[in-house]
């Protein structure tokens, strides 16, 4: 995978090709977003307008601040739960892409004491804590379970801390990478982690990979993320969804 800096133009064909793919690998569908920040400005973020994430062109692209305003709007506005990105962008200073998702697998881990875990190699990033956010610490009882507050996006930021993934209570999940590539990958292997741990748990107690198996196998991932990026977009020519 190339290092060399990214334009703002390049960050944004990343991102079209973010948002099918998640939706082509079944961890987006109508709903959840994915952003990147951008390139050129640091407190600054790209991210779609309202809308399905299959649909996303390049001209749906906006620019968006660290407190959730958009700039050069024309009229379009973007996700309600914008916030999960600006708040986690102005915690994590090593965070280039984020993704919220409202992915299947994640939901019975959210809202059991069942704690997901790294089941296989390639879900080492995992590790051995995903934080779990509970919304009604800081909105109460009564919210629409949406992060559509600066409050809330730093109360999910909080629950996040350090870690690459956070499992949200009865909605979803957030993964945050240092690359779109990586938190795809993450996004991708979260939902396949969830299943295939569901069903391990039906079949008996599960060996889950060691700190140290973890952190070995996560370092030899992280070289390959280039090869499935190139893989899922492949899916989408054939299927005829590439942008
Ligand atoms: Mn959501």
């Amino acid at each position: 995978m190339s290092t060399a800096p990214m334009t703002r133009e390049q960050a944004i064909d990343e991102l079209v090709w973010a948002n099918r793919i998640l939706v082509n690998e079944n961890v987006l569908d109508g709903f959840g977003h994915v952003s990147v920040r951008d390139p050129e400005r640091a407190d600054r973020f790209l991210i779609a307008r309202s809308m399905a994430p299959a649909l996303v062109t390049a001209a749906d692209v906006l620019g968006c601040d660290l407190d959730g305003t958009v700039h050069d709007a024309q009229g379009r506005r973007t996700y309600m739960e914008r916030f999960i990105h600006s708040e986690i962008y102005r915690a994590r200073p090593d965070v280039l892409a984020v993704v919220h998702s409202h992915s299947p697998a994640l939901i019975p881990f959210g809202v059991t004491g069942a704690r997901l875990r790294p089941i296989c190699h390639m879900s080492s990033f995992l590790g051995s804590l995903t934080p779990v956010f509970e919304i009604r610490l800081s909105g109460g009882e009564s919210t629409d379970m949406l992060v559509r507050n600066a409050a809330l996006g730093r109360a999910l930021a909080d629950t996040l801390g350090p870690h690459p993934v956070a499992l949200m209570r009865g909605h979803g999940g957030v993964a945050v990478g240092v690359s779109l590539p990586q938190a795809v990958f993450r996004a991708v292997y979260t939902e396949s982690n969830a299943r295939l741990q569901a069903q391990a748990m039906a079949l008996g107690a599960v060996e889950y990979l060691s700190a140290g198996e973890s952190g070995a196998a996560t370092e030899t991932n992280n070289g390959q993320l280039d090869r499935p990026w190139q893989l899922w977009k492949q899916r989408l020519v054939e299927a005829g969804r590439a942008p």
